[in-house]
């Protein structure tokens, strides 16, 4: 069997240890006589298994006890909706942080419920920056503070938490969760699509301070209020139960691993070798203030355009696969979460290297 080096923003690779698990385990979880996907939600089997993925994510992230972790479908996108249906709480009005394409998605959706305040944008920089923090116009009034810790399009990251006094900050995670150690008690709601450090697309993790919690505006469906799945454990409804499994195992792996500082010891030495290519390259180029560059998600593009498609079709053939940047943006991106090994990135440098020798 061979593997190739898939650089995906999302739906990503997982860790080779746990497909290798999940395959032994398919047919028979550890002598149960069936797979985890055919198992009630309610089964002592599977609460088992939901018990132990969530009792891992909370040590790996030092998760505070007076937060609850909610484990849902919907991905990010429903989170959009959630946030300020949930965190309103009668208030008129909440803070976004436009940094790229997902904070505007966000922007756009919050607009359906509330006055949205732009505290700070990067757009008139083409969003290759992040908004000086001194900058920012914060409404003392504000409902939350939204914002997005690393565009997974632009591949720009913020790495330090933003200081927003009381009011509850609220972070989409989607593409950096787990990527390195977080300090949850800084934030109000924590939220993220899985399918990128976490497991398998159709989970979505929210980590919310309880006192956010039971608000929610008049009309929110049963659904949509995280109330109702904080109160059920995250099985108020059917949760997506595979994912929710394939997710402990990486949260296991995690832990074997060293867990989230060997995790980002690891990103960043990935991230930095691979921009140092970059910055030395005169064919190669990132647009992104270096202060802000993403160690996940990094973008580049070619000093000739119309080698793009050469560029894709030669990388496939070396076994490097999904390096198309957004099609917002053009160019190459390639991500490289905590399941892309080190040699994964050696292997796209030796890759790029070789493509400019032959080809500009
Ligand atoms: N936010 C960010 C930062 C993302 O990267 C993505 C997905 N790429 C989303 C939100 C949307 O997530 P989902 O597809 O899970 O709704």
């Amino acid at each position: 069997m061979s593997r190739i080096y898939n650089f995906s923003a999302g739906p990503a690779m997982l860790p080779a240890d746990v497909m290798k698990q999940a395959a032994d385990e398919m047919m028979d979880w550890q002598g149960s006589g069936m797979s985890v996907m055919e198992m009630s939600h309610r089964s002592k089997e599977f609460v088992s298994i939901a018990e132990k993925a969530e009792a891992d994510l909370r040590e790996l992230l030092e998760i505070p006890d007076n937060y609850k972790v909610l484990f849902l479908q919907g991905g990010a996108s429903s989170q959009f909706t959630m946030v300020p249906m949930n965190l309103l709480r009668g208030k008129e009005s909440a803070d976004y942080i436009n940094t790229g394409s997902w904070s505007k998605k966000a922007i756009a959706e919050a607009g359906r419920f509330c006055n949205v305040h732009i505290a700070a944008s990067s757009e008139s920089a083409n969003f290759t920056t992040i908004p000086s923090r001194s900058d920012w116009s914060l409404n003392p009034d504000a409902a939350y503070v939204h914002y997005t810790p690393n565009e997974t399009i632009g591949g720009v990251e913020f790495h330090t938490i933003p200081d927003v006094g009381d009011v509850p900050l609220v972070a989409d995670m989607s593409s950096t969760l787990l990527s390195r150690p977080v300090d949850v008690s800084q934030y109000g709601v924590i939220y993220a699509g899985a399918q990128k450090n976490i497991g398998p697309a159709g989970l979505t993790i929210i980590i919310v301070r309880d006192d956010l919690i039971g608000e929610e505006m008049t009309g929110t469906p049963t659904m949509f209020s995280y109330d109702t799945h904080a109160k059920a454990g995250s099985m108020y409804n059917t949760p997506p139960t595979y994912s929710w499994y394939m997710a402990g195992l990486v949260f296991s792996w995690i832990r074997e691993k060293g867990g989230l500082t060997a995790m980002a010891d690891i990103n960043k030495r990935k991230a930095d070798r691979l921009y140092a290519f970059i910055d030395h390259s005169d064919f190669y180029s990132n647009p992104v203030d270096p202060d802000c560059r993403s160690w996940m998600n990094v973008p580049f593009i070619l000093a000739h355009p119309d080698l793009d498609g050469t560029f894709l079709e030669q990388a496939k053939k070396a076994g490097l696969i999904t390096l198309k940047g957004h099609r917002s943006v053009g160019g190459m991106r390639a991500s490289i979460y905590n399941a892309m090994p080190e040699e994964g990135v050696d292997a796209l440098i030796a890759f790029m290297k070789e493509f400019v020798k032959k080809n500009a």
